[in-house]
C-alpha cells in the first residue's frame, strides 16, 4: 500500500523497509517483474520493478482499477486480548470492514486497554497488513469506547438506524442469517462472552441476538465465520 511519501515522481515510487523486504524476500522480485500496488484510499494497479539494490526498490506504477467494494458492515467488537487483537484487526481489514467500534465489556480485562497495538501507528500498521493482503486500499476507521453503557445507550441506536444490528451470542434462539447482503452492524463479545445485562442492553438498543450453532468459537474464528456467513456470495 503506497502513500504520498513513497512517490519520487508522478508514476515512480521507492520502497524501503517492510515493503522492500516483502518484495525482495517473500515475492523474490527481480528487475522487470510486476507486482500489485495500490495507493491508500485510492486506486490499485501494477508496479514494474525498474531498479533494486540491497535496501530499496524503485517501481514504475500504473493505477487503473478501483479497490474492491467495502463490506456494508459495521463491526462492534469487545476488546480482545492484545495477542489476538492484532490478528483480528488484520483479518477484518482484509475482509473489507471499514468501520470498527472497539468497546468495553464486563469480561474485558482492564489490562487489554494498555496494549501498544491500540496506538494510532500500530492500528494503522495492522490494518495496512490486512488491506495489502486483500489488495484493498480503503483504510478502515477505528473508534474506541471504553465505557459500555454510554456507547450502547447514546451511540449504538444511531448506528443501528443506518445498519440494523445483530449480536452474536451462543445459546440464543435465533440462528445467524446467511447471504444477508444488506448493511448490518455486528456485535461480537469478549473471550468470556457478553454477560446477560450486556446482551439485554444490546437487544434494547435494537440488536437481534443470533447464534452460530453449538460450537463455541474463539473471537478470531467467530469474526470471519460470521462475516463469511452474512455476506457469502454477495460479491464483496
Ligand atoms: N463462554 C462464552 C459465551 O458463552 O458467551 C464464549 C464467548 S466466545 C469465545 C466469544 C464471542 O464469539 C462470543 O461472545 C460471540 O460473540 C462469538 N461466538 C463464538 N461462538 C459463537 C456461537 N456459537 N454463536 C454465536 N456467537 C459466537
Amino acid at each position: 500500500l503506497l502513500t504520498e511519501a513513497d512517490f519520487i515522481g508522478p508514476d515512480r515510487v521507492q520502497l524501503t523497509g517492510r515493503r522492500f523486504d516483502h518484495l525482495a524476500t517473500i515475492l523474490g522480485s527481480e528487475v522487470g517483474d510486476q507486482v500489485p500496488v495500490g495507493v491508500e484510499n485510492g486506486d490499485i494497479g501494477t508496479g514494474t520493478l525498474i531498479q533494486r539494490d540491497a535496501e530499496a526498490a524503485e517501481l514504475a506504477i500504473t493505477l487503473d482499477q478501483s479497490p474492491p467494494e467495502p463490506l456494508p458492515l459495521t463491526l462492534v467488537l469487545a476488546m480482545p486480548r492484545p495477542k489476538m487483537f492484532r490478528r483480528v484487526l488484520q483479518t477484518v481489514a482484509a475482509l473489507g470492514v471499514k468501520e470498527i467500534w472497539l468497546i468495553n465489556a464486563y469480561k474485558v480485562e482492564k489490562s487489554f486497554w494498555q496494549t501498544p497495538w491500540l496506538g494510532p501507528d500500530a492500528l494503522r500498521e495492522n490494518l495496512t497488513l490486512g488491506l495489502e493482503q486483500a489488495r484493498d486500499t480503503r483504510m478502515p476507521q477505528v473508534h474506541i469506547r471504553q465505557r459500555f453503557k454510554p456507547f450502547v445507550e447514546d451511540e449504538l441506536p444511531a448506528l443501528l438506524a443506518q445498519r440494523p444490528g445483530l449480536v452474536a451470542h451462543p445459546g440464543t434462539d435465533q440462528p445467524c442469517p446467511s447471504h444477508l447482503s444488506s448493511p448490518a452492524t455486528l456485535c461480537i463479545g469478549p473471550e468470556g462472552g457478553f454477560i446477560p445485562y450486556e446482551v439485554d442492553k444490546l437487544v434494547a438498543a435494537g440488536c437481534q441476538s443470533v447464534h452460530l450453532g453449538r460450537r463455541i468459537l474463539r473471537v478470531e474464528t467467530a469474526v470471519p465465520v460470521l462475516i463469511g456467513r452474512l455476506y457469502d456470495g454477495c460479491g464483496y
